[in-house]
């Protein structure tokens, strides 16, 4: 397989698909530019190498074509500051003109291209919310063909392709996964931020030190339940923490008060402990909790039995009982997932439990464990508490990373890797 440390991009085009899909205030203004960040060293080695660069991205979800408020014109200047380069704009990712552009790109230069879901052939599917029915009849003429020349034009601007996108790699798009196939295996490769997120996922799904231990928090089963079936047949231990707690408390037959819990979900938690018990996984559950009288920040609190939380309060976050349990399961890990907090920690009342959980992380991979945090709410965490230093690796993926651990192939390695 190429990889982009090897290859020497000197007097080629390469096309890199990126996300640089960030947050805009009203204004247009970027707001965290995190993910412009996370591909400079692939771009910069690009150019270093004496490559010129078409770089590509979507932006939002834009409901017609073109959507002024989803044009990547808004973070041309900060990409050129970033990159030290004056980056040209082609205002059509489409076109004659901008196949001129890339066709004209130097050793050294720079091109954007205008937001890749301006055509729906980028998703090869229609958008979904449409202002008028002249849309949405426009919307239905996306088919393979039109779907395969959009690919096929946004190949033929490069001779190499990298896809540095690792947040849209669960998505089988033109620039994510199809236009790999244009590229013989020598000129296609993940970017440096892709080829980390790969990385990251193998250690934990495939070449795993034991003990595995995950941690399951945030809020719903429902929401986690394929991730919880798939890591059951992976991890020795799962820890399940967070609002998902009480679902289990209650179908245990404890006492959960005004708790969070999903009621039709009771019997799908006593069916993945069963589940747990063939496969020799230890489900660490709460034993304590911390429990408010109201859903806030200034409730009133205690620290009681998880499954003898009186009526009128509910369970915000877990005691200090259960924290030394977590703790001592995943000090004793060689391999740690970590998704979801214990608790309410936007409160700052109630943040204790991840702190306590981000700690024993960062303690266990002191001792040479490899960690991985991911999804959303726990890569809060870890910035919220000062741990992302502390840990061995803190995913960007979102909704990938989850399909990842789901066990799902991912479209946009699987163009590369070819598995
Ligand atoms: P998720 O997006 O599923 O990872 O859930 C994250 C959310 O779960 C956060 O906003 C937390 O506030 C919430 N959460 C965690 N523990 C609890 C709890 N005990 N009760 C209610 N919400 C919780």
């Amino acid at each position: 397989m190429q990889t982009i440390d090897k290859f020497n991009f000197a007097g080629k085009r390469a096309f890199v698909r990126v996300d640089f899909n960030v947050p805009l205030n009203e204004n247009s203004e970027i707001t965290d530019d995190t993910r412009i960040r996370a591909a400079m060293p692939t771009l910069k080695k690009i150019l270093s190498d004496g490559g010129s660069l078409i770089i590509a991205s979507h932006m939002g979800r834009p409901k017609k074509n073109p959507d002024p408020k989803y044009s990547l014109k808004s973070i041309l200047a900060h990409v050129s500051d970033l990159l030290g380069v004056d980056v040209k704009f082609a205002p059509d990712c489409m076109g004659e003109e901008t196949a001129k552009m890339a066709a004209g790109l130097k050793a050294g230069e720079v091109l954007l291209l205008e937001n890749l879901r301006f055509y729906e052939e980028e998703e090869g599917k229609p958008r979904g919310e449409f202002a008028n029915d002249d849309e949405k009849a426009a919307a239905k003429k996306v088919t393979k063909e039109n779907q395969k020349k959009f690919t096929a034009t946004l190949a033929s601007y490069a001779d190499c392709y990298v896809n540095d996108a690792f947040g849209t790699a669960h998505r089988a798009h033109a620039s994510t996964a199809l236009i790999a196939k244009y590229f013989d295996e020598n000129n296609k490769m993940f970017g440096y931020l892709m080829e980390k997120e790969v990385i990251a996922v193998h250690k934990i799904m495939t070449d795993t030190a034991r003990p595995f231990t995950a941690i399951m928090g945030g809020s719903k089963v429902s929401s986690k339940i394929e991730i919880i079936e798939n890591l059951l047949t992976k991890v020795d231990n799962l820890i399940i923490a967070g609002g998902m707690t009480y679902t289990f408390t209650k179908a245990l037959g404890g006492k959960i008060g005004n708790s969070l819990c999903e009621d039709d979900k009771l019997d799908l938690a006593l069916e993945l402990l069963e589940k747990a018990k063939a496969n020799n996984v230890k489900v660490v559950l709460a034993v304590d909790a911390k429990i408010a009288d109201a859903f806030s920040n200034e409730a009133n609190t205690q620290f009681v039995p998880v499954g003898e939380i009186p009526d009128g309060w509910q369970g915000l976050d877990i005691g200090p009982a259960t924290e030394k349990i977590f703790a001592d399961v995943i000090k004793a890990s060689k391999t740690i997932l970590w998704n979801g907090p214990t608790g309410v920690f936007e409160f700052e009342n109630f943040t204790h439990g991840s702190r306590a959980v981000g700690e024993a992380i960062v303690e266990a991979t002191k001792k040479g464990a490899f960690s991985l945090v991911g999804g959303g709410d726990s890569v809060a965490c870890v910035n919220k508490f000062g741990l992302v230093d502390g840990v061995s690796y803190v995913s960007t993926g979102g909704g990938a990373l989850l399909e990842a651990i789901e066990g799902r192939v991912l479209p946009g390695i699987e163009a590369i890797r070819g598995f």
